[in-house]
């Protein structure tokens, strides 16, 4: 279903920068209308962010191409996903054969997520938590993804990166965030690239920005 509509999302993609080419066959691959609600379906493929329920969305195709292509996941790497949300971005990167662990605060999403891996038997390991804690039982990962903008950088997650990790992570303000990407060299030393100009639901949690 909807492979036209996929095959025209990966096009955009294209079109946007994203060259890494298994990260276009796992947009390929991912069906997205899978993971929207059933009144969201239609526009599974729009290159937009869409609403999942308790005020959260499922990201932007294109950020999570970019935010994956930063990544650059390999087979077998550990990659812990803060922020499941819909489970897109983590089936994403388990399609690209990263052993997934992905963190969700909202019980709601992680219990519907959880469902999602189950009914396509994806091997996803998933919890409901703050993720700014990170999930210290598996660490360290080859690659942490923050899907939600905080204030700064939580030391949990520099801590359980594994040197030559790669941490990709929004920082900012509540409304505007500039993608950190950061590679840690030492278990002191991290380089830092910055992208501006994204747009993320906040990072809520004990090394993010506090509930209201
Ligand atoms: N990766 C998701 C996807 O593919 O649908 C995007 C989800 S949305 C942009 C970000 C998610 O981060 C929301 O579901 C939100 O509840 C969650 N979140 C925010 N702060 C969190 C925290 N401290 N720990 C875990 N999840 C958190």
């Amino acid at each position: 279903m909807f492979e036209t509509e996929r095959k025209d999302l990966v096009e955009i993609l294209k079109k946007k920068g994203i060259r890494n080419e298994q990260v276009l066959k796992a947009f390929m691959r991912v069906q997205r209308h899978l993971f929207v609600p059933d009144i969201m379906k239609q526009h599974a493929y729009a290159d937009v962010a869409l609403p999942i329920g308790m005020g959260q969305t499922i990201s932007q195709p294109y950020t999570v191409a970019y935010m994956t292509e930063a990544l650059n996941p390999q087979p077998g790497q550990k990659i812990m996903e803060i922020g499941t949300g819909s489970g897109y971005q983590a089936a994403i990167l388990n399609e690209l054969g990263a052993r997934v662990f992905t963190i969700e605060r909202h019980h709601d999403l992680h219990n519907s997520a959880v469902k999602i891996f189950d009914k396509l038997n994806l091997k996803i390991a998933a919890r409901c938590s703050d993720g700014t804690l990170g999930w210290q039982e598996f660490a360290p990962y080859d690659g942490i993804v923050v899907t939600a903008g905080g204030p700064s950088v939580p030391e949990n997650l520099k801590k359980q990166l594994a040197v030559e990790g790669k941490l990709v992570i929004p920082v900012g303000d509540k409304k505007v965030q500039t993608l950190h990407i950061i590679t840690k060299i030492s278990d002191e030393q991290f380089k830092t690239r910055e992208v501006p100009y994204f747009a993320f639901v906040p990072l809520i949690g004990k090394e993010g920005w506090r509930e209201k």
